[in-house]
Formats: C-alpha cells, sequence, structure tokens
C-alpha cells in the first residue's frame, strides 16, 4: 500500500510517501514559497532534486508533488492510481475528534469550527485537504490530529480552574500538542518493553517541547495547553507563564496581547535566556565555552523538564519507563543526563555508556535502574500513514 502523508502549513507543504507496513519511505519532499513564489525539494534515497515551480496556492503546491511522483525521471510511481491514500497532519482537532477520521463534507465542518483554536495551522491544513481533494477526487483521504492522543485526558488534568462558562460557551480546556507523536512512542515503547500495561513519562523534546503522562498506552496528561505555549521552556517559546506578566508588559509597554504573545512564543525560551540560539547544539558550544547565559538556559530546560517528570510521576502514581524522544531528546546526551540527573530520588540511573547513542531505540538506563530509560525515535509520519491505512482498510 502506498500512503501520500502530508503536512501542510501556512506556506510551506511537506510531503512522505510510504508504505504503512514496512515504514519504507519511497519519496520525500519540501514545497516552500507557497504564495510568493514556489520552490520543490524532492528526495529519493541520496538523490536530491530542486525545482523552482509557480505556487500561488497550495493546489499547485500539490499538483507539483503529484507531478514529480509519477515523473519518469525523478518519480518512483508510474500513475497517482497507485497511491491509495492520503493521511493529513491536522494541528487541531478541539473538541470533536478523538481519533483519525476518512475525511467527508462534515470531518471539514468539523475541522473549520476548530479554527479558532488553531487560527494559523488549522486554514492551512484545511488547503492542503482541499487541494488534494480537487486534484485526486476519488482517493480516501483521513485527517490524523496532533490534539486526539491527548481526549483520554481526565477532567481534572484538562479543566482549567476558571470560570466554567469559558469551558461550556469557549472549549477553553488544555488539548495538548505532538499527540500523533506521543502516540507513536507510546506504541513503540510496548513493543520494546513487551507489554501493555505501565506507567510511562514520554518527552518529546525538539524545538517545541511537550512531555505526556500515559497509562496503559492512554495519554492521562500533558504538558502544552490550549496552545503550543504551555509547559515547558522550548526553543523559542517561554512555556508556563503567569497570565500577570502579559499585563504588565502590555500595560508598560503599549504592547498589543497578539504582539505579546508573539514575544513568548518567538523570542522567548532558551533563545531568549541564552541569547545566542533555540538550537541546543549551539547552547552546547556556548557552554563549553563558558558562556553563562547558556549554561542558565540549559539549567532551565533540564529543571523543568525533571520538574514535569516529577509532578507526572505523582499524577500516575509511578512511573516505569521515561522516553526521551525528538531532535533533541534523540540526539542530545546532555540533555537526557542533565534531566535524569534531577530524578535519582527516584531510582533513575543512566547507563552514561548507552546514554551516548544518538537518533536509534536504545535502553540507556543501568540495570540497576528502578524506571526503564529509552531513547525512541519517533515517526510521525509513520503514525500518520498506519491510521491512515488501518482506516481506509477497515473501510473497504
Ligand atoms: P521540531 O520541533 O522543529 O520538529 P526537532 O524535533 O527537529 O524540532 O528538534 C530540533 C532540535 O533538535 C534543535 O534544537 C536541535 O538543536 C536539536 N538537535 C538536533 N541534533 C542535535 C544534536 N546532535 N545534539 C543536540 N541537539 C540536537
Amino acid at each position: 500500500m502506498n500512503v501520500l502523508v502530508i503536512n501542510a502549513g501556512s506556506s510551506s507543504l511537506k510531503y512522505q510517501l510510504m508504505n504503512p507496513e514496512t515504514g519504507d519511505v519511497s519519496a520525500k519532499g519540501l514545497c516552500e514559497r507557497i504564495y510568493i513564489d514556489g520552490r520543490l525539494t524532492h528526495k529519493v534515497g541520496d538523490n536530491k532534486v530542486v525545482k523552482d515551480i509557480p505556487m500561488p496556492s497550495h493546489s499547485e503546491a500539490i499538483a507539483a508533488v503529484l507531478d514529480i511522483l509519477v515523473d519518469p525521471v525523478d518519480g518512483v510511481i508510474k500513475s497517482v492510481d497507485e497511491i491509495d491514500a492520503v493521511g493529513h497532519r491536522v494541528l487541531h482537532g478541539g473538541m470533536e475528534f478523538s481519533d483519525s477520521c476518512i475525511i467527508d463534507d462534515a470531518v471539514i465542518a468539523a475541522i473549520e469550527k476548530c479554527i479558532p483554536l488553531g487560527p494559523l495551522h488549522n486554514p492551512a491544513n484545511l488547503m492542503g485537504i482541499r487541494a488534494c481533494q480537487a486534484v485526486m477526487p476519488s482517493t480516501p483521504q483521513v485527517a490524523v490530529f496532533d490534539t486526539a492522543f491527548h481526549m483520554t485526558m481526565p477532567p481534572k488534568a484538562y479543566r482549567y480552574a476558571i470560570p466554567t462558562e469559558y469551558y461550556e460557551n469557549d472549549d477553553i480546556r488544555r488539548y495538548g500538542f505532538h499527540g500523533t507523536s506521543h502516540k507513536y512512542v507510546a506504541r513503540r515503547t510496548a513493543e520494546l518493553v513487551g507489554k501493555k500495561e505501565f506507567k510511562m513519562i514520554n518527552c518529546h523534546l525538539g524545538n517545541g517541547s511537550s512531555l505526556c503522562a500515559i497509562k496503559d498506552g492512554k495519554c492521562q496528561d500533558t504538558t502544552m495547553g490550549l496552545s503550543p505555549l504551555a509547559g515547558v521552556p522550548m526553543g523559542t517559546r517561554s512555556g508556563d507563564i503567569d497570565a500577570c506578566v502579559v499585563q504588565f508588559i502590555c500595560n508598560k509597554y503599549g504592547m498589543s496581547v497578539d504582539d505579546c504573545l508573539n514575544m513568548l512564543n518567538k523570542k522567548s525560551g532558551v533563545l531568549a535566556l541564552s541569547g545566542v540560539s533555540s538550537d541546543f547544539r549551539d547552547l552546547e558550544a556556548g557552554q563549553a565555552e563558558g558562556n553563562e547565559n547558556c549554561v542558565l538556559a540549559l539549567n532551565k530546560f533540564f529543571y523543568e523538564v525533571a520538574k514535569y517528570i516529577g509532578a507526572y510521576a505523582a499524577a500516575l502514581n509511578g512511573v516505569d519507563v521515561i522516553t526521551f524522544t525528538a531532535g533533541v531528546g534523540e540526539n542530545g546526551p546532555e540533555t537526557r543526563q542533565g534531566i535524569c540527573d534531577y530524578l535519582e530520588f527516584m531510582g533513575v540511573k543512566l547507563d552514561a555508556e548507552k546514554n551516548k547513542c544518538r537518533g536509534k531505540e536504545m535502553l540507556i538506563s543501568a540495570p540497576d535502574s528502578k524506571v526503564q530509560v529509552w531513547v525512541v525515535p519517533t515517526n510521525e509520519e509513520l503514525m500518520i500513514a498506519q491510521d491512515t491505512a488501518e482506516l481506509v482498510n477497515a473501510a473497504k
């Protein structure tokens, strides 16, 4: 089976053509500068092709992707009919979606209804869906939501302690994000530890970061909230912050709430604390040169992630497995060590040699550690392809 996985952003569109059974990727790429001019970068194995193609909208971007997939030289399939289904990443499913689903008119209307919750991403995701429907009308399309995995949270985790009317009238609550990644890592970890019933805390640490408390494969709590701004500090996001900070800054500097939120999303986090970069490799280089701001940024990050692990160990009443995933989680031994140093009281002990691993599945805790610690590289595209295949096969 061939599933085309689409992740449409406001001016970009990423794609992968993959086999959901084996995880083999036959081709992948990126359309950039949609609405500006348009550039396609297409990769098959180690071969890379870059083409400037006018993309006045997402429709032309999708058309360019399909054209290159069937191209006699750079393509990997003979005809678009060989694409059995399309899986779309959709940011916000609000309270409408607790699982992936086959796209029909009602699903499109429900994704539209969630636009106020995901104002930047949902419209772009919808453009990707509509563009695919236009050029391949008989191919089934599936929506996979970043929020869906978290819909098993109990009310005590998802409700904010604010007047009920905002929840009842406006759906204001914790939703959480990175759900496709947390779901993939939860499933893969169950296979790795050979158990279905266990308590785990997954640390998705990338440019955006979130933690998820998972019991028997189901989300119990997560650090992001109504939006991805909440939780631990990130590359450029502040993470949790007292709402009065917004009031103070807006009043003192005559800033609008939108501008202040833009500052908290794009100019904060480890970028702000270090004054150097949002990239952990730059922070580690700065630390090695004795830059105290880089040291502070890294320490703040380790501290806040460890604090949430402690909180989630309490929320789950124990923890059997801690997993690290995404860019920093998979590739940052220093970060993993820095976080786990706080967790000695829980009996967490890393194997220093095994913790040197980068980008591959590995049990990195010592044999006498009370909690298993794993690196489990995430694969959101594979999760999207698998959900898509499952739904399309079940509908046959
Ligand atoms: P996104 O949230 O954009 O998907 P990623 O999961 O790709 O982000 O993570 C990006 C982060 O991963 C960057 O901060 C980068 O520094 C970090 N990273 C990648 N490789 C390494 C490495 N070898 N050591 C430390 N950090 C790394």
